[in-house]
């Protein structure tokens, strides 16, 4: 960091410090409403009218997505983008305690974090504004209110409605058990739901005369199960039956599965999808039944940017490991008790190879104390993120910063109690800290800007950007109001 530099970035950590009591409150707001994504709508606003009152421009309700914002402050380039989630998780509701207890029997939760994620990108993005006003920085720097990232990929939506046109750079974060730069892929995804319709009879009375919607959900996961052996083996395709029938006494004439296919590049999964189509299409035949395939969503794979990387592990160095209280090590050490036993192999299993090596010596610790070094290039993870289409509209680079005791599993009751509490607090806050002053540095120093555009656009001409998401399609927001009605 120059000494310019530095000095700005003392002034912004602290007015972050001296803001955080605000911080902490927004989180644990979203962290009760708990919301489900595109329904995300107190959340949304709470993060808008913050940025608005804050003197942001907003513009809310993009991509024909109510919960979907940009809020953008300053005129001048560069355009530094955040990108915000703050969408919950169906059936994980949770008290801020290290036992399992729902705030509501069957109600959402914060088992991804979302509520810390939003709120640090808030935070980042009110402090880098405060830098930008006083007339020490110039650029403008936008938050990015990104719905729906667990269940429609609303950031793909965003992208075809032109948003992200004119920005330089994203950054984004995530919260996890370890601080790192996230520099491995992830999986490319088709989120698909089949409809079967056939016709209804009595199951006793006249089968005859009855055409099974679910015996075609059933034979079309047969089909998919025997598609296994002969697809690309990092590929990975997972169902549940969200709609089966009524009564074992009539034949179902409405039957739904929901599928989501993934693969480690895009072009990987648009050559699998319509194998899964065709599974469908043939299950539909067997039984004389119809099939309805509505698309919900999908997400590109990540295009990695070095340069921007490097500068955010620069900035983790900077800022340093959240320090966590000798109550957090305590609730940390109940909430390890109700980890399966075998919870470190696990934690082991899910990280990059080349990182197991380096983390092996961590069983014993509650914490990640360290930032670790960069780990991942080139290695394909199991899960999927729509954070992989930004990735090839504008240079992008994310981390990970500790909010739970390492070993959580991911999307559990366990990551819920952590992102209502002062471990994830401590998380969200270092995380605002390396988010403003990544962006301070690179508006105080165009050629970084320059160097990260340049390594993108290189990228580009050899891969251009196929979007999962088909031309004139539209986020499924009916599809999910008449799935979540009565959740
Ligand atoms: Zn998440």
């Amino acid at each position: 960091m120059t000494k310019n530099v530095f000095k700005l970035s003392k002034s912004v950590l602290e007015w972050i410090e001296s803001n955080q009591e605000k911080f902490i409150e927004i989180s644990n707001d979203i962290w009760s409403l708990a919301e489900l994504g595109l329904f995300e709508e107190e959340s949304a606003k709470l993060l808008a009218d913050t940025l608005e009152e804050a003197g942001f421009t907003v513009e809310r309700g993009v991509a024909d997505m109510p919960t979907a914002f940009v809020a953008s402050y300053g005129t001048e380039d560069p355009v530094i983008a955040i990108l915000g989630e703050y969408d919950a998780l169906p059936g994980l509701s949770q008290v801020a305690e290290p036992i399992k207890q729902p705030r509501k029997e069957g109600g959402p939760g914060h088992g991804c974090g979302h509520n810390l994620f939003g709120t640090a990108c808030l935070a980042a993005c009110l402090a880098v504004k405060e830098a930008i006003k006083s007339g020490k920085i110039k650029g403008t720097i936008r938050f990015y209110g990104t719905p729906a990232e667990e269940n429609a990929d609303g950031k793909g939506w965003m992208i075809n409605a032109g948003v992200f046109d004119d920005v330089h750079i994203c950054l984004t974060w995530h919260p996890w058990d370890l601080n790192f730069v996230i520099a491995n892929n992830f999986q490319a995804m088709y989120n698909v739901v089949f409809q079967f319709k056939g016709q209804a009879a009595h199951a006793a009375g006249d089968p005859f005369n009855g055409r099974s919607a679910l015996d075609a959900v059933e034979l079309m996961n047969v089909g998919c199960n025997y598609l296994r052996e002969h697809m690309i083996p990092d590929a990975r395709i997972h169902y549940v039956i969200t709609k089966g029938g009524q009564a074992p006494n009539i034949v179902p004439d409405k039957a739904e599965v929901w599928y989501y296919v993934r693969a480690p590049r895009v072009e990987d999964v648009k050559a699998l999808y319509p194998r899964v189509v065709k599974v469908a299409e043939g299950a539909a035949l067997m039984t004389e039944t119809q099939v309805d395939v509505t698309l919900l969503g999908g997400s590109a794979n990540m295009l990695p940017n070095e340069t921007l990387e490097n500068l955010l592990h620069e900035k983790m160095m900077d800022i340093g490991v959240p320090e966590f209280s000798e109550e957090d090590l305590d609730f940390a050490r109940q909430i390890r008790q109700t980890f399966p036993e075998n919870f470190f192999d696990n934690f082991l299993a899910v990280l990059p190879q080349d990182a197991r090596p380096f983390f092996e010596s961590f069983k014993d610790k509650e914490f990640c104390d360290v930032i670790s070094p960069i780990f991942g290039r080139g290695i394909t993870m199991g899960g999927s993120t729509d954070v992989g289409d930004v990735s090839w509209v504008t240079p992008l680079a994310q981390f990970a910063i500790a909010c739970t005791t390492i070993g959580t599993p991911g999307h559990s009751w366990q990551s819920v109690a952590q992102a209502g509490m002062t471990i994830g607090h401590k998380g969200m806050l270092c995380a605002a800290k390396v988010l403003a002053i990544a962006t301070i540095e690179l508006m105080q120093t165009p050629e970084l800007v320059e160097k990260a555009r340049h390594e993108f656009e290189e990228k580009i001409k050899k891969t251009s950007f196929q979007s999962p998401l088909p031309d004139g399609a539209r986020p499924p927001i009916e599809y999910y109001r008449s799935l979540y009605k009565n959740k």
